[in-house]
């Protein structure tokens, strides 16, 4: 009989225990992974998202926040950062990259890639310096060049420290982390840059994102993404403005699609100079959407038409994508490109990495690399970011009590 009261106790202890840390209601939830744009509630518990269902009641959590008239997303995934920051690249380099933490969550971007400002001489420092120090999940892609972008532009010519196997090594020993091959800036007329980073993705079974640079008749764009790249390969730079994409009359020249049935991907990587209007406005009216939306993030793409990760989705809404496509090319889509396919939707243990964004409707300008703007009546605001189950990034305090009513 003792023993049953003691059972029932432990049983009414644990009922009245919350079951969530942190449950977010009445928000709009876009996770293209899982087919889901429909208003649900999230409940996170242990860092870890534990449930996605509508009515959940807020009694079953430690902490409740009203999101409704918002959306809730997967953590924002930014494929094309450069966050190798700090003293010991100052030259060119370490000057133009950022420190992830202080511009990721503020966008609602919990995940970034590092796009090649490492190579496999300096990787060790990158990964010590920012990759073990950021509350940002930092990835990487390795420089095809060893020394990366550190030090001058001409670094990036020195075909001599393109070392395939060492960087697959490298790669290798870190496939925690590193997610892909880089190349970028060359600008030579042979191929050997591109073909050295493509045979290092082979060999250490990554894929290789590539910067065009110069374009040059000796290798001709079409070349690159009908015959050099593999499947699974990326080209960033998506709408750049001397990609051959339209002929004179306009329409899209079609060896674009081909090269996607071929399995190459197109990500934005916006940048400082690297999206046109007249480029990705027509592309995107024929149907030639992007991949994954990145944004080449340093200090000059910032500080221009680029600003930030919502920024750049926010000019795929307006250019007429919808809301549902453009998340999904923000987070799903990028996870799955860097191989990492626990990342970039809410599925139930699925780390709690979550943004939730508000839409708000007026007047707003948006500007490309050639400075030109478009108008716009619609942009995406970061209202809050989760990572790990954490809040850390809270635009109005919803998450806090109103001072003249806090029990502290
Ligand atoms: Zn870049």
């Amino acid at each position: 009989m003792t023993r049953t009261i003691c059972l029932l106790l432990i049983a009414a202890a644990a009922w009245a225990q919350p079951r969530y840390d942190l449950l977010l209601k009445g928000g709009h939830v876009i996770d293209a992974k899982n087919h889901v744009s429909a208003v649900l509630d999230v409940a996170v518990s242990g860092g870890r998202i534990a449930v996605v269902a509508a009515n959940i009641p807020a009694g079953n959590a430690r902490r409740t926040i009203d999101v409704s008239d918002l959306y809730v997303t997967p953590g924002l995934v930014d494929m094309h950062v450069h966050v190798f920051a700090g003293s010991m690249n100052r030259e060119y380099l370490g000057e133009d990259c950022v420190r992830p933490d202080g511009f990721t969550f503020r966008s609602g971007v919990t995940t970034v890639v590092d796009a090649g400002s490492s190579g496999w001489r300096n990787f060790g420092e990158f990964r010590d310096e920012i990759i073990n120090k950021s509350k940002t999940r930092v990835f990487a892609m390795l420089n095809i060049v060893g020394s990366g972008m550190g030090g001058r532009m001409d670094v990036e010519q020195n075909t001599k420290d393109m070392d395939p196997e060492r960087t697959a090594e490298v790669a290798r020993r870190n496939s925690d982390v590193v997610v892909g091959i880089k190349i970028a800036h060359y600008a030579g007329p042979e191929w050997i840059a591109v073909d050295r980073a493509v045979e290092a993705g082979r060999l250490a079974h990554i894929p290789v994102m590539v910067d065009f640079a110069t374009f040059r008749p000796e290798r001709p764009f079409q070349d690159l993404v009908l015959k050099h790249l593999r499947p699974g390969d990326i080209y960033t730079h998506a709408y750049l403005s001397v990609v051959p994409m339209l002929d004179p009359q306009g329409r899209l020249l079609p060896y674009l699609f081909d090269a996607r049935k071929r399995g190459v991907i197109f990500d934005v990587g916006h940048g400082g100079g690297s999206f046109s209007w007249k480029q990705a406005i027509p592309a995107v009216k024929q149907g030639f959407v992007p991949d994954s939306i990145s944004t080449d993030l340093h200090v000059d793409s910032m500080n221009a038409g680029m600003k930030n990760m919502l920024n750049v989705m926010s000019k795929f809404i307006n250019m007429g994508m919808n809301l549902d496509d453009v998340v999904a090319c923000s987070t799903w889509h990028p996870a799955r490109e860097i191989h990492h396919e626990e990342l970039g939707h809410l599925t139930v243990s699925a780390p709690a990495d979550i943004a939730v964004l508000r839409l708000v409707h007026g007047d707003f300008g948006f500007v490309d690399s050639a400075r030109l703007r478009m108008k716009g009546d619609r942009k995406l605001v970061a209202e809050m970011t989760i990572r790990n189950g954490h809040i850390v990034w809270d635009l109005n305090g919803m998450s806090s009590e109103d001072w003249d009513h806090a029990t502290r």
